[in-house]
């Protein structure tokens, strides 16, 4: 038995993935491919779009949105694990990476519920919020460029409704938080937002050591 969140073996790890995570053919499909780009780090990984899925289905999130697509793998989880009527808001810049992920969600015939849009995040952001659509998200999910970290979540608060849902990936950042010796301006400022969300009392907070660290943030009303 252990207080503390166990170290994962590759052993333990293709346990849980096997007794753990119900992956769809098409994600697994996805998944299997973009392994194989070289920025295949940049993909989630099953066990963390399952528990987002879980999320979703658990909170009943009808209006999702999410900052930086990639290949499109935890877009997909989201909008498999929405109802019919449910719309995921998905922000990415890159042509190539979102174009895959847009075969992906026509083969799992979700492509209604994803409404991708092309342009800087920070930009699309501010123009959801300038068409009145504060307040209005169940779930938001931030997985872009680590250092618009703090402009992604104040924008994304906003959107959310009261009790709404937020996710950010990479908190921990391959351990790197917690290395003091690592003073790299990026860290530094990855560093500095996840003090500032503890601090955040607009916010209930969990930091959780899943995949490479996730903070949920539930909006206060
Ligand atoms: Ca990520």
């Amino acid at each position: 038995m252990s207080r503390k969140t166990l170290s994962l073996t590759p052993r333990l790890y293709d346990y849980l993935l096997s007794v753990g995570v119900r992956q769809h053919p098409v994600l697994e499909q996805l998944a299997a491919d973009t392994a194989r780009m070289p920025e295949a780090e940049m993909q989630i990984s099953p066990e963390q779009g399952a528990f987002m899925a879980l999320l979703v289905e658990l909170t009943g999130a009808k209006r999702c949105l999410e900052v930086g697509v990639f290949t499109g793998y935890s877009a997909l989880a989201v909008a498999l694990a929405m109802p019919e009527d449910g719309r995921l808001l998905a922000c990415d810049v890159n042509e190539k990476w979102t174009a895959i992920a847009r075969t992906y969600w026509t083969e799992a015939g979700v492509e209604d519920k994803i409404h991708l849009r092309l342009a800087p995040a920070l930009e699309t952001l501010d123009n959801f919020l300038a068409e009145g659509m504060a307040g209005s998200f169940d779930f938001a999910f931030i997985d872009a460029d680590k250092t618009e970290y703090a402009a992604y979540y104040e924008r994304a608060l906003e959107l959310l409704r009261p009790g709404g849902l937020m996710v950010v990936d990479n908190v921990l950042c391959g351990g790197k938080a917690a290395d003091p010796a690592n003073t790299s301006a990026d860290m530094l400022s990855r560093r500095d937002f996840n003090a500032s969300l503890y601090q955040d009392e607009r916010i209930t907070l969990s930091m959780i050591p899943v995949a490479d660290g996730l903070t949920l943030a539930v909006k206060r009303s």
